[in-house]
């Protein structure tokens, strides 16, 4: 069973928060997602107070990218009230994205899937592969084209692989061979929350 705990551990008169996820990674990995979390993954042997001492170290690394991020604006909702033509506009658009990616997919036996969309606070999209449906976060509609193809084919990789391992990423160069350019584009246009 995993559980998550979370830490703290001081560095220039400030306070890290991390997430400590217990699997088995080699060694200790830390990333901060662009919802500002730091998250570290530790394997069950290391013991907490080296994995603090690792966060610790990386302190002023971490205080540094998280000032960057906080400093990007916020991507907006749709808008505050989205009318229904303006629904309909971002349907339109996204279905369309996902019409042009799904033939890349199709010979690993993906159906189209059912598009949903909603205004969300962490992500840009999910798959729920079992259920055959995308969520897409309604905050793309501010992105350009390139970013929302990216999102989509992140999305439709989901429903071959299931996570984030080098045989999912294999699958997305082959579709999109510029995918992190585009991932980076989209990140730098903004955060979520
Ligand atoms: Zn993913």
């Amino acid at each position: 069973m995993r559980k998550d705990q979370c830490r703290q551990v001081e560095c220039q008169g400030a306070t890290i928060e991390y997430r400590l996820v217990r699997k088995p990674v080699k060694n200790i990995n830390l990333r901060i997602r662009q919802e500002l979390a730091v998250v570290v993954s530790a394997n069950e042997r290391v013991p907490l107070a080296r994995v603090d001492a690792f966060v610790s170290a990386k302190g002023p690394w971490i205080l540094k990218t998280l000032e960057r991020l906080r400093s990007r604006p916020v991507m907006p909702a749709l808008t505050a009230n989205p009318s229904a033509a303006e629904k309909r506009a971002c349907r339109m658009r996204f279905q369309r994205a996902l019409e042009r990616l799904l033939p890349h997919f199709t010979a690993f036996g993906v159906d189209m899937p059912e598009l949903k969309i909603r205004t969300m606070k962490s992500r840009w999209g999910s798959c729920a592969y079992q259920k055959g449906t995308i969520t897409l976060n309604s905050r793309l509609m501010h992105t350009p084209e390139e970013c929302l193809e990216y999102v989509v084919a992140h999305e439709l990789a989901h429903f071959i692989h299931p996570d984030h391992s080098p045989s999912f990423y294999g699958l997305l160069s082959r579709v999109m061979p510029d995918h992190r350019e585009r991932k980076k584009r989209l990140e730098s246009q903004g955060r979520i929350l």
